[in-house]
């Protein structure tokens, strides 16, 4: 999902993320990547709620940014 939010991620955000831009998964269906996005959006809303306050502000600039991203 978020890739590049301005926080510090604990040790199970980074395997998330790193999991999330894995080509593997970059790859892999819809339904997949939607399953692996809400998983690490259940973990930031119950152990970053600051992060989900900056998500759902910028959330329609920062999902162009992050699709440009996996795609380059
Ligand atoms: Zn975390």
């Amino acid at each position: 999902m978020k890739l590049y939010l301005d926080f510090e991620p604990c040790d199970e955000c980074k395997t998330m993320m790193s999991d999330l831009s894995d080509p593997e998964l970059v790859f892999a269906d819809e339904e997949t990547r939607a399953g692996e996005s809400a998983k690490f959006l259940r973990h930031l809303t119950y152990n970053h709620p600051e992060v989900i306050q900056a998500v759902v502000k910028d959330l329609p600039i920062q999902k162009k940014k992050q699709e440009f991203d996996f795609f380059r």
